[in-house]
């Protein structure tokens, strides 16, 4: 009886769920309480590999992550965020940090030549929008990652992975893990060291990038995207002390694309916008797109995530949103199931979104840059009224509506 009751009553405390805080303590304590932590290996310190990084270290894994480049940073300007990943940079507590500064926007507008509305986006409380400086997001994610426990080793270039769980460095190095992350962009080496069917198509439009100083005059609150011919300027605000802007063009497009930006050439175009495009200091050029389509996003203990997945041309500026949507589902699945059941589930709740998204892309990329030139008169019409009939707006937000952990 001495001995028999205490077990009773633990065991009728744990029946009444007296212990849960064991399954839900805090991702830090919860290392302490689980033994023989699962190990992941991690190409890329992209937002994709710190985002899954981050979160599987807060679930308890031993992450190490790996990054080609000699230091930590990510190259561009700003970018675009939407409601799914607004709720991952929550649900990995570096929102506050990432978001320091930010200014959310109310409406995303379309613009034709004649300075005539489109279509407007509206955004509220459930449906957040805003632009993030590049760095800052990054920055907030290195930050996050360390605090979580993620090591980080840089100068480690990856050149392939094994099915059976390792990653080999260019200088011979071979880590074994229980997964590995291919997170390693667009040109990824691993995907292309696996016996995945996988196509790179290269598109045909590029782009020019570039924060501007925010002066008193510029609009608060309101986005814009700006249509002439071939041409596009995306416009919108960023922090309170900057605005993001993008040129978008077709490759063969020679004078808008060139670096550094001919500013005269696109006032010819555009030339209601002079106080902007003149406040363009230094503007990042991608002369190329390209889309990543992949038969499996996972081979064995291989996962591939982010742009080494499913890179898509930016025009819906979701990218690095389906992609750190994707990081955080990956990480929720393995919370839960073993590695194979995880990366099945993973692949069916994410690759739809990711597909359906490059879809939508493709079209509104086909639509600002592929019109038939004589049939440019009737386009801001005809996609007037596509928009408003179709719903086609709420598909080209789907990505913006998943949510993780179903
Ligand atoms: C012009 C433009 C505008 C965009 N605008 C938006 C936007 O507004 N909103 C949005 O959501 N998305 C946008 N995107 C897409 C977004 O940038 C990408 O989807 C996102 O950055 C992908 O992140 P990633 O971590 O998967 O890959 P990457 O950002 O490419 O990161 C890969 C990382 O892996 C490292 N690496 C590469 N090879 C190796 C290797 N062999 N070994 C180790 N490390 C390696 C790289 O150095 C890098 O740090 C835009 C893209 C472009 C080109």
């Amino acid at each position: 009886m001495l001995f028999t009751a205490p077990i009773f009553f633990i065991n009728m405390a744990w029946n009444m769920g007296a212990f849960d805080w064991l399954q839900h303590a805090h991702p830090k304590n919860r290392r302490l309480i689980e033994l023989g932590n699962k190990k992941v290996i991690i190409a890329g310190a992209g937002l994709s590999g710190l985002t899954v990084g981050t979160a599987l270290a807060q679930r308890g894994w031993d992450v190490h992550l790996l990054e080609r480049s000699s230091e930590l940073r990510e190259i561009g300007a700003g970018l675009y965020t939407w409601e799914n990943g607004l709720k991952v940079l929550e649900e990995i507590n570096v929102f506050e940090e990432a978001c320091q500064n930010v200014e959310f926007i109310t409406s995303l507008n379309m613009m034709d030549e004649n300075r005539e509305l489109i279509h407007s986006t509206l955004f509220s409380k459930g449906n957040r929008f805003c632009v993030i400086p590049r760095k800052q997001i990054h920055s907030a994610l290195v930050r996050a990652a360390r605090n979580a426990g993620v090591s980080i080793e840089t100068n480690a270039c990856a050149v392939s992975a094994d099915p059976s769980g390792s990653l080999t460095l260019d200088n011979g190095r071979t880590y074994k893990a229980d997964l590995v992350v291919a997170a390693d962009g667009v040109y990824s080496n691993i995907r292309q060291s696996l016996n995945i069917a996988q196509t790179m198509e290269k598109m045909s439009n590029g782009a020019l990038r570039a924060l501007i100083p925010r002066i008193e005059a510029d609009e608060k609150g309101i986005a814009r995207e700006h249509w002439s011919g071939y041409r596009r300027i995306g416009i919108a605000p960023s922090t309170d002390q900057f605005r993001y802007v993008y040129l978008t063009a077709p490759s063969t497009d020679v004078e808008g694309l060139s670096d550094p930006i001919n500013k005269e050439e696109w006032i010819s175009s555009f030339p209601h916008l002079e106080s902007v495009i003149e406040r363009i200091d230094q503007a990042r050029l991608d002369r190329h797109f390209y889309y990543i389509y992949l038969h499996a996003w996972s081979i064995g203990r291989v996962a591939l995530l982010g742009d080494a997945a499913h890179g898509m041309e930016p025009n819906l500026g979701q990218g690095a949103g389906v992609s750190i949507t994707s990081a955080l589902e990956l990480a929720k699945q393995l919370e839960h199931f073993d590695v194979d059941t995880a990366l099945r589930r993973w692949e069916g709740l994410m690759k739809p979104t990711a597909e359906k998204t490059q879809i939508w892309s493709r079209i509104y990329g086909s639509a600002a840059s592929n019109w038939p030139k004589e049939l440019l008169h009737v386009r801001s019409d005809v996609i007037r009224k596509a928009i408003h009939s179709e719903n086609i707006e709420s598909m080209m937000s789907l990505a913006a509506r998943h949510i993780t952990g179903r």
